[in-house]
């Protein structure tokens, strides 16, 4: 049975992880499972911007895929930036095996407001289902309300649900189903 899996890089506290891991499951229906954490990820620092490289980090989720993962999601607490970008939120590849999100720019704190954990827990819902859609192949949503919306500011992310739109939710079968399909094909040679 294929399984999404999470990776934390460093320390990430369990009252995140463990919601994420029924979100995921309710959104995709993939079984969630985890790997050991990962060290800081040093290697990815860009001394200059003093942030993370979010595609430094990808290359290296992408050679820790497990066998029975159909996707690896990495969790940070790095501020990450994408050349020519001066933050995101999230990386991944489209139809890629992995993708990343940082906590960094999801805290309320980060924009000098009190701490307010349920805004909090709920950015970092619908950042994961964002990530994870591009890497079941869906891109940008024109529904500011569906995850696969476009966030380039908090407020982007705020705005939106933690689910897919319907027309979301089709592309995310077809994507399944062409799979079943192909695994079966696969099974009958
Ligand atoms: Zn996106
Ligand atoms: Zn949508």
């Amino acid at each position: 049975m294929n399984a999404i899996y999470l990776v934390q890089f460093g320390t990430i506290d369990e009252e995140i992880i463990s919601p994420l891991e029924v979100c995921l499951w309710q959104v995709f229906g993939f079984d969630v499972k985890r790997l050991n954490p990962l060290p800081d990820p040093a290697f990815a620092l860009d001394q200059k911007s003093g942030q993370w490289n979010s595609s430094l980090i990808l290359k290296d989720l992408v050679r820790r895929v497990p066998d029975d993962a159909i996707r690896l999601l990495g969790i940070t607490e790095r501020d990450l930036f994408i050349p020519m970008l001066s933050f995101v939120f999230g990386h991944a590849q489209l139809n890629g095996p992995a993708a990343v999100i940082s906590l960094a720019r999801l805290r309320q704190e980060f924009y000098r407001l009190p701490p307010n954990a349920p805004v909090f827990h709920h950015r970092i819902m619908k950042e994961a289902v964002h990530e994870l859609g591009h890497t079941f192949g869906l891109v940008h949503c024109h529904d500011p309300l569906c995850a696969m919306s476009l966030s380039n500011i908090i407020q982007h992310v705020d705005k939106k649900n933690g689910e897919l739109c319907s027309n979301c939710s089709i592309l995310f079968e077809e994507f399944t189903n062409h799979r079943r399909r192909n695994n079966g094909m696969e099974m009958q040679r």
